[in-house]
């Protein structure tokens, strides 16, 4: 059973030697305890802030400790009456592990989505999804005719809360890094417009694409590229802080916006976590269930195989080398 390890905590991009893979015997089960084999590994930003030795919402990985993963996997070995062999589950609390042994109260079954592939269930249908639902629909209350403007939109969370706004009537313009990833956004997912942050002004093409100013904004990377848009935002503009990934890695924080504009321009500034949404998980399926098969709201992930290599495919969301929700094939379905 091969593990990986915090052995340090990283400075900046995660370097060799921060983690480290190691082996153990997979333990006997007891009463009520299942063996579970690892099948998909999602990798989330949320995971390099969970190295830090700071405050958040969730306690630090500890040094020694297997690093925090969520994973979806298969029961191999059962001493739960709730749990049988060949039961496809999510433990609560998962690891970068080929196997887990949780406790039956700590796992739950996962619902496969008729006519999806399993992953969907960590991508669009999971995490992703719930944050990009929520986000919009019950954090920003997004409305027709509104400009929302997106970061890290081509990203899992950002490509689908643009396609949920978009079934909202919103107008929505994504911020992406590359023209490739830009193009995707207009001509695929029908965003109305997109901004290259590598290549242009992200201040000046926001000038120029929402004349009007920015009703709302689903701010997922902080720093440069957040002030200018919270520096376009029109009164009474609302927005959902979702993730300031400009700041996971960093050493020295990024600028920060003046706050001053929120009692200028009477902001609705709120930050969410999508754990408070889990419950309502039934809700967002319901209404993206019939998007998804009808191909109004698209969705992709980007697979990378093997448990080895899962610390290089992490770095790649701070580069931006992937393609959509980023998930490591541990084992074979
Ligand atoms: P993504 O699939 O969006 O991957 C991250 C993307 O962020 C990269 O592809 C890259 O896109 C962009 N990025 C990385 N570093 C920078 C940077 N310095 N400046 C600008 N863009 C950058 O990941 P997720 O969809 O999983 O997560 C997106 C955001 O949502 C994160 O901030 C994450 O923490 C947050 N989140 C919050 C949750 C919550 O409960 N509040 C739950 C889930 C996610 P590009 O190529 O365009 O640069």
């Amino acid at each position: 059973n091969r593990q990986w390890v915090l052995r340090q905590r990283p400075k900046g991009l995660i370097q060799d030697g921060d983690l480290e893979l190691v082996e153990t015997p997979v333990p006997d089960l007891k009463d009520q305890e299942v063996l579970v084999r690892t099948l998909y590994l999602s990798l989330d930003p949320t995971n390099r802030t969970w190295m830090n030795d700071s405050e958040g919402y969730l306690p630090p990985v500890g040094l020694g400790d297997v690093m925090r993963g969520l994973t979806l996997g298969v029961v191999e070995q059962s001493r739960s009456d709730r749990f049988k062999t060949g039961d496809v589950v999510t433990p609560l609390s998962g690891g970068w592990a080929d196997y887990a042994v949780v406790h039956e109260q700590g796992l739950r079954p996962v619902h496969r989505a008729p006519g999806l592939p399993l992953t969907a269930n960590l991508s669009v249908l999971g995490m992703t999804g719930l944050t990009a639902y929520f986000g919009v629909t019950d954090v920003l209350k997004a409305k027709a005719g509104e400009t929302l403007v997106i970061s890290a939109a081509a990203g899992a969370v950002g490509s689908i809360a643009g396609q949920v706004a978009k079934q909202r009537g919103a107008r929505v313009i994504g911020i992406a890094g590359g023209a490739e990833k830009c193009r995707w956004l207009t001509d695929e997912l029908g965003f109305d417009a997109a901004v290259d942050y590598k290549n242009e002004d992200v201040g000046a093409a926001l000038d120029r694409l929402a004349p009007d100013g920015i009703d709302l904004n689903f701010e997922n990377v902080g720093g440069d590229i957040m002030i200018a848009v919270w520096n376009r935002l029109n009164v009474h503009a609302r927005m959902a802080v979702c993730g300031l990934i400009s700041s996971y890695n960093a050493t020295r924080m990024p600028p920060s916006p003046n706050f001053s504009r929120i009692i200028t321009h009477r902001l609705d500034v709120k930050g969410f976590l999508v754990l408070d949404y889990a419950h309502r998980a039934r809700e967002m399926v319901e209404e993206m269930g019939p998007w998804l098969a009808d191909g109004k709201v698209k969705w992709k992930v980007h697979v990378d195989d093997g448990l080895e290599g899962a610390v290089t495919s992490l770095n790649r969301l701070f580069t931006g080398d992937h393609d959509g929700k980023l998930l490591v094939r541990v084992s074979e379905e």
